[in-house]
């Protein structure tokens, strides 16, 4: 039994995912439970948050080192303020970082979700081995992160990585950040089931008409186009189409030696990796086709999650430089 340890804390719109890990980052104990952002407000889903990690702390019996939190953004990471993500209603300059430190007695670090995800394929994910890397969620929404030598890229006011929102139609559908065009206003799965009901609305015949519209999702369209459902399939290879031209942008920018795709569209597997690969690999025309490196996500939808247990590494030894 290690004697110190490390907590992770996902903090999702509609779930909050904790971990205890020992120093190496290998999750001793995890739990989930839902947010509840309707009924309740980021203090009380906090608390909750805590007390679940404190009672994980009773069981594996080790002394709590250091914390990190995932959170959506936008957030300013330096001073540790959650500020008002799309999907948290009232999370409004929330110093979730301060909180977490007092409560806990222990250094806490914060960086967006994306990025802890991105951060936890790369080390024990998908993407491990590899010191260039780009995460994708690919989700309701879209989000990425960038790692470079080993490293997440942050850029300036922490905007770098928001591969989400890169034009890949000029003038296309509004995106949810207020462009047009974007890479999530196309092909995250909310995108998939907006353009499907359209096609349906069109009076277009498909198998998705049986269902009403809040059950065409992303995943029922995902089903009806494996299926060989003509609407679906034709929506399906649309998405294909805008997503490679993303991720072909992204190997022509950055050259990573691996593009991991993680979040619920993913989970089709080989009916998005299959073609996506050989769009792409006919699309980037500076690298060898064999450089052109595509991979599914390998830590389901606890890949935030590790990455949050890995900012509470780095929390740890940023705190063991600062008392050195
Ligand atoms: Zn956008």
């Amino acid at each position: 039994m290690p004697d110190q340890c490390v907590a992770g804390i996902d903090i999702g719109g509609t779930k909050i995912a904790l971990a205890v890990a020992d120093l190496e980052g290998r999750v001793l104990e995890k739990t989930r439970f839902p947010a509840r952002t309707g009924e309740r407000g980021p203090h009380a889903i906090i608390e909750e948050a805590l007390a679940e990690i404190e009672r994980m702390l009773g069981k594996t019996g080790a002394h709590l080192a250091a914390a990190g939190i995932g959170c959506g953004g936008p957030l300013d990471r330096k001073a540790g303020l959650i500020l008002s993500p799309p999907n948290l209603p009232g999370w409004d300059e929330f110093p979730v970082v301060r909180i977490v430190e007092e409560r806990l007695g222990v250094p806490a670090l914060l960086d967006n979700d994306a990025n802890a995800a991105a951060l936890g394929e790369h080390r024990h994910g998908a993407g491990r081995g590899y010191k260039h890397l780009v995460y994708i969620t690919q989700s309701t929404g879209i989000g990425g992160g960038v790692i470079v030598r080993g490293e997440l890229v942050h850029g300036v006011y922490d905007g770098a990585g928001e591969v989400g929102h890169m034009t890949v139609l000029p003038d296309g559908p509004e995106c949810g950040c207020g462009g047009r065009g974007c890479l999530e206003a196309l092909c995250s799965g909310t995108a998939l089931a907006r353009r499907a009901r359209a096609r349906l609305a069109a009076g277009e015949a498909s198998s998705l008409s049986s269902l009403s519209p809040n059950e065409v999702t992303g995943r029922a369209v995902a089903e009806a186009a494996r299926a060989g459902d003509p609407v679906a399939s034709r929506v399906w290879d649309e998405m294909i189409h805008y997503l490679a031209v993303g991720v072909g942008n992204l190997f022509n920018i950055l050259a990573p030696e691996a593009v991991v795709i993680g979040g619920g569209v993913s989970e089709a597997g080989e009916q998005l990796f299959g073609p996506l690969r050989e769009r792409v690999r006919a699309r980037v025309r500076m690298l060898p086709p064999e450089r052109i490196n595509i991979l599914q996500a390998s830590l389901g939808g606890d890949s935030a999650l590790h990455g949050a247990v890995i900012l509470g590494q780095a929390a740890r030894e940023r705190r063991l430089e600062q008392t050195s």
